[in-house]
């Protein structure tokens, strides 16, 4: 059997822990039998980054822009105790925080559904794509907390020299204050992501705020949004999908009564929040995924979870551990697919489609790793509960049958 053919490469991230395990398996048991593939490597791995200066993640996201797609594995943010334990020159950023400042994209997480587990409430259908704004607010902020009472202003002075000067708030004893921004340009890449992936996913978009307390703050996101909506109008018009704004509490409700199927932008702290929420609510974290999506149209795909460090400790040890490669897998088939819309390549694709058919159809015969296995309704068929290397053997027969 010929291989697919693939005529640009794919910008290929490696990464850290037991995710790195499984990504050399994925690849050779999946991938590499059926695939010409081509890729751009870049080791994301802790050590090759401490080795690079953190150099190679700036170059791989540089090479995400060149050629447009980009799969990643997990990788280890580092704290103190890996300081030690990885002997690092420095306490390294997020890779994920880097590539996302270079690319300037909104994060869209997506559960991975099956019929054997049954999503915590009961009238979703569908999955729930949450759309996070990944800049600014409360996450880039300023506190000050007093030890006796005074006057708290909120003072901007503009780059021509006007100041404009309000009182938050004026206390007879100590308090909190917080100060917290956004940018015009973030807010705006931030809506043309999300509803070119609305376009790409043929979903309607939600998004809600606190507009009628935060007339002038969340106030500037709905007007941002509306004003960016009338580009799309026209094209969600003809792929039949909606924009839909109403207020936080009020799409959080509408969010519970729904069937799903839709994406959910939110606000920076309400997509922290909600994303544990809705994941959580669908099953597992490790049947997440994640895409990067830049507002030029540019794309890294990835699992929601990270390294999965205790498996990866019992791995070392010689132990098999049951972990459970989807998300990881469905990074390489939406960076794929994506790769082949682009490049015209429908046998890629196609390829992608069945491969994620494969996974499905695997568990939802009842092989699983634990993870599922603690979750899976046991009344319809039974039960298997498999180490990686053998679920993934498992997808193997069913792509080839
Ligand atoms: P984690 O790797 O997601 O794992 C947390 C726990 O969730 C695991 O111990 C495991 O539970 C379960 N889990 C997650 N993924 C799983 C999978 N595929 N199969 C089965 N179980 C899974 O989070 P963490 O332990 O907080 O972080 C570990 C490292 O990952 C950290 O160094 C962090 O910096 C990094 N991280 C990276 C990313 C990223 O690159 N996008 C994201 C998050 C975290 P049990 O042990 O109970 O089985
Ligand atoms: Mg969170």
């Amino acid at each position: 059997m010929s291989k697919i053919p693939m005529t640009t490469p794919l910008v290929e991230m490696d990464g850290d822990e037991m995710t790195r395990i499984l990504w050399k398996m994925i690849k050779e048991e999946l991938i590499l039998p059926y695939v010409d593939l081509k890729t751009e490597y870049y080791d994301l791995g802790l050590e090759n980054r401490d080795k690079t200066a953190d150099q190679v993640t700036i170059d791989s996201a540089e090479a995400t822009k060149k050629y447009g797609v980009a799969v990643k594995c997990a990788t280890i943010t580092p704290n103190v105790q890996r300081m030690s334990e990885y002997n690092l020159h420095e306490m390294w950023k997020s890779p994920n925080g880097t590539i996302r400042a270079i690319l300037d994209g909104t994060v869209f997480r997506t559960p991975i559904t099956v019929s054997l587990i049954h999503p915590a409430v009961r009238s979703w259908e569908k999955p729930i794509t949450i759309a996070r704004h990944a800049y600014g607010d409360v996450y880039k902020n300023t506190e000050i907390r007093t030890k006796e009472g005074g006057t708290a202003e909120l003072v901007f002075t503009s780059d021509s020299g006007e100041v404009t000067r309000q009182v938050i708030q004026k206390l007879d004893g100590p308090g909190v204050f917080q100060g917290m921004h956004n940018k015009e340009s973030s807010i705006r890449s931030f809506a043309h992501s999300c509803f070119q992936y609305a376009l790409d996913t043929r979903q309607s978009l939600w998004f809600g705020t606190k507009d009628t307390i935060s007339k002038i703050y969340d106030g500037a996101f709905k007007e941002i949004m509306a004003d960016v909506f009338e580009e799309y109008k026209d094209r969600f018009e003809e792929a039949g999908i909606e924009y839909f704004y109403t207020l936080i509490d009020d799409a959080v409700a509408r969010v519970i009564r729904s069937k799903g199927g839709f994406i959910w932008a939110c606000k920076n702290y309400d997509g922290d929040v909600m994303s544990d929420m809705v994941s959580t609510a669908f099953g597992s974290l490790a049947m997440m995924t994640s895409v990067l999506v830049s507002p030029d149209g540019v794309y890294e795909y990835e699992a929601a979870h990270g390294t999965v460090t205790r498996h990866y400790y019992r791995y070392l040890k010689g132990e098999k551990t049951s972990t459970n490669p989807v998300a990881t897998i469905f990074a390489w088939t939406g960076a794929l697919r994506k790769r082949g819309e682009m490049d015209g390549i429908l046998e890629l694709q196609e390829f992608a489609d069945k491969l994620e058919k494969a996974c499905l159809d695997t568990i939802e015969s009842g092989v699983m790793t634990k993870d599922l296995a603690l979750l899976a309704d046991p009344d319809t068929v039974p039960i298997q509960t498999v180490d990686s290397e053998d679920f993934l053997k498992a997808i193997r027969e069913r792509l080839e049958a």
